[in-house]
């Protein structure tokens, strides 16, 4: 038995010790700075102030006085924790009233909401898809919808990014093989690396012609495209989208997650989605500041305007330096380096000349395709962007990238 634990433990720390060095041999191990502040367009990281280009808080609501006031009451009002599960008595009024709240801004009949979006998507999926089922997921869906999809034991066919003929021609053999009972298309609404959107359109009118199940995870798209509710309301597409699954942790502000659909749909999600009925409820500040937040969206839309301009300024400013950045049809800006090291190389000297922007490399994008990801806020300023902007230029010359 000793001896047993003691191989168990040498074999944990051998794998511990090689693949740590392996991955700082390589330069990619990643080291998590913390900051000093909170996540606003001006951040602070070991003493010095830096102009944040990488939070997903797009909207600037994360430090808005209106939610931080309305998590503050509920805090005082019903506690720091929800106390249970939703399914048990951790659902407080507060949860009822987020996801009405949820529904009407998505023109939906219902709406469930998560602790998390990634937890939405081990929740959402396997509740409705199973081994006998088949799943036709995009190439580049987020980490958490690749996981949703294996823990549903589905078959999951990937398809080229954003390739509609190729999607159609796995959708035709899925059905026509006759394997399945039911058949999936799983698509992020935008896209985080390239800031490119979802063809919903042509997506649901090949599962129409299918008979597909769609589902739709925003979480980029969410507070930023179709006004702020999102990619299926940009392209007038709500009603023929099964799963409208959207994330409270990036625009919206807070943290969370939600599925919008029909009643029935959030019916069945509410006793089977697991992480709802097996993880303790959102707290209840987190609950009503994000309920305040969507009330926001739903009121102004001057928040969402000044993200998209705020981005159309960044992107012009980069391109007329000569700098490639990519084709992004959202506020999102990479600056496509290539090369990896250089990659990494010139996000260290922006961070040194005071912009923080995180550099994105193999595997998370393909090799070669190394970038720095600028995310524009609308709590940016114009002299923080043209500042940003002239900082680009001197490393970017430095680093003979312009
Ligand atoms: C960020 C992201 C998530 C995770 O959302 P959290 O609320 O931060 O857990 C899920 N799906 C997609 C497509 C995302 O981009």
């Amino acid at each position: 038995m000793a001896e047993g634990i003691s191989v168990k433990n040498r074999t944990l720390s051998n794998f511990l010790e090689s693949n740590l060095s392996e991955l700082k041999s390589k330069g990619l191990y990643n080291k998590i700075d913390s900051l000093q502040s909170s996540n606003g367009p001006i951040i602070t990281i070991n003493n010095k102030n830096l102009i944040n280009l990488s939070s997903n808080n797009y909207l600037g609501l994360a430090t808005n006085n209106k939610l931080i006031k309305a998590a503050n009451d509920a805090t005082i009002k019903y506690g720091a924790g929800a106390g249970a599960v939703r399914t048990i008595n951790g659902t407080l009024e507060v949860h009822d009233i987020l996801e009405k709240t949820i529904a009407k801004f998505k023109g939906t009949e219902s709406a469930i909401a998560f602790q998390s979006g990634f937890n939405c998507n081990m929740g959402a999926i396997q509740a409705v898809m199973d081994k006998n089922d088949a799943i036709l997921s995009d190439e580049l869906n987020h980490a958490s919808i690749i996981d949703g999809c294996k823990l549903s034991g589905s078959k999951v066919i990937r398809y080229k990014h954003s390739d509609m003929d190729d999607l159609r021609e796995k959708a035709r053999s899925a059905t026509e093989s006759g394997q399945y009972n039911k058949v999936m298309i799983i698509t992020d609404g935008v896209f985080s690396m390239d800031g490119d959107i979802a063809k919903l359109p042509e997506i649901v009118e090949i599962a129409e012609e299918f008979n597909l199940i769609t589902y739709v995870d925003d979480a980029h798209g969410s507070g930023v495209t179709g006004k702020g509710a999102g990619t299926c309301k940009h392209f007038g597409v709500s009603d023929k989208v099964d799963f409208q699954i959207g994330t409270l942790s990036k625009a919206i502000g807070v943290v969370g997650g939600y599925v919008a659909g029909t009643s029935d749909l959030i019916d069945w999600l509410k006793v089977r989605g697991r992480p709802f009925l097996f993880s303790t409820s959102l707290t209840p500040g987190a609950a009503a500041a994000c309920t305040e937040s969507i009330n926001i969206l739903i009121e102004d839309d001057s928040l969402v305007n000044k993200v998209w301009e705020n981005g159309n300024y960044l992107k012009a400013g980069l391109k007329a330096l000569g700098f490639n950045i990519g084709h992004s049809e959202t506020p999102i800006t990479p600056c496509i380096i290539g090369d990896e090291t250089k990659t990494q190389l010139f996000s260290k000297r922006l961070l040194e000349e005071g912009v923080y922007a995180k550099s994105i490399v193999f595997p998370t994008v393909p090799k070669g395709t190394g970038r720095v990801r600028n995310m524009p806020t609308s709590a940016h300023t114009k002299e923080m962007l043209d500042e940003a902007l002239a900082i680009y230029e001197k490393v970017g010359k430095e680093l003979e990238i312009i």
